[in-house]
């Protein structure tokens, strides 16, 4: 089942992606977590793409379809993928359809976590995760046992570079511009299913949960 994962940053994709992999157990293909990974680890697609990031801005199309073409063509997206985070413009979108026309796939479900601006600036500027395992804490909905330190491992927990009140709001407006016409297309196509981001996060489940699994043989 190959399925795209949209919702502005802090509609709770990540926490949702977590689940939706599991359960249909195929692979999370996350471009921001990619980008960090290369830059963690000093690559030339990390140098690449830190100072857009930085900025809250839009790695180039180029770059990132370039390492989703890639990572698409692995052999652990035979029966499914899911995508977080791409294709986030329309340029990215119709490469995306031609990639997947190439290896003979097309996408299922387009699945858009809604939660209003407010609640998004709310959520993101409180968000801290751990440098070692990745998992994502909220000061105030989802704090970690102890300050500043993760419960699943004693990682030192971090708030992202991106994460900062004025990138927040920087990210968001361009988000926001990207998500409608990127709505627009999908729209067209007859494959989105909205799902409301601001009920509790194990009813945000049961909804998408509801959707896949009346498809998932079909
Ligand atoms: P995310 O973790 O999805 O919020 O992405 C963090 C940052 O990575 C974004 O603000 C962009 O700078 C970059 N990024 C992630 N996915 C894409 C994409 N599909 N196209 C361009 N830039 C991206």
């Amino acid at each position: 089942m190959n399925i795209i994962l949209m919702g502005l940053p802090g509609a709770g994709k990540g926490t949702q992606a977590d689940q939706i992999v599991e359960k249909y157990a195929i692979p999370h293909i996350s471009t921001g977590d990619m980008f960090r990974y290369a830059i963690k680890e000093g690559t030339e697609l990390g140098l690449k793409a830190k100072s857009f990031m930085d900025e809250g801005a839009l790695v180039p199309d180029e770059v990132t379809i370039g390492i989703v073409r890639e990572r698409l063509s692995k052999s652990d997206c035979k029966d499914g993928f899911l995508l977080d985070g791409f294709p986030r413009t329309v340029p990215q979108a119709e490469a995306l359809d031609e990639l997947l026309t190439d290896l003979n796939k097309n996408v299922k479900h387009v699945i858009n976590i809604q939660v209003e601006q407010e609640e998004l600036v709310k959520r993101l500027s409180g968000r801290r995760i751990c440098k070692v395992c990745g998992t994502s804490y909220h000061l105030i909905f989802n704090p970690p046992q102890v300050d500043g330190v993760c419960d699943k491992d004693g990682g030192e927990l971090y708030q992202r570079p991106d994460d900062n009140p004025e990138t927040v709001t920087n990210r968001l407006e361009v988000n926001m511009k990207q998500t409608q016409t990127l709505l627009d297309y999908y729209g067209k196509k007859n494959i989105i299913t909205n799902i409301d981001g601001q009920q509790d996060i194990h009813k945000v489940f049961d909804d998408i949960d509801a959707l896949l699994g009346a498809t998932a043989t079909k």
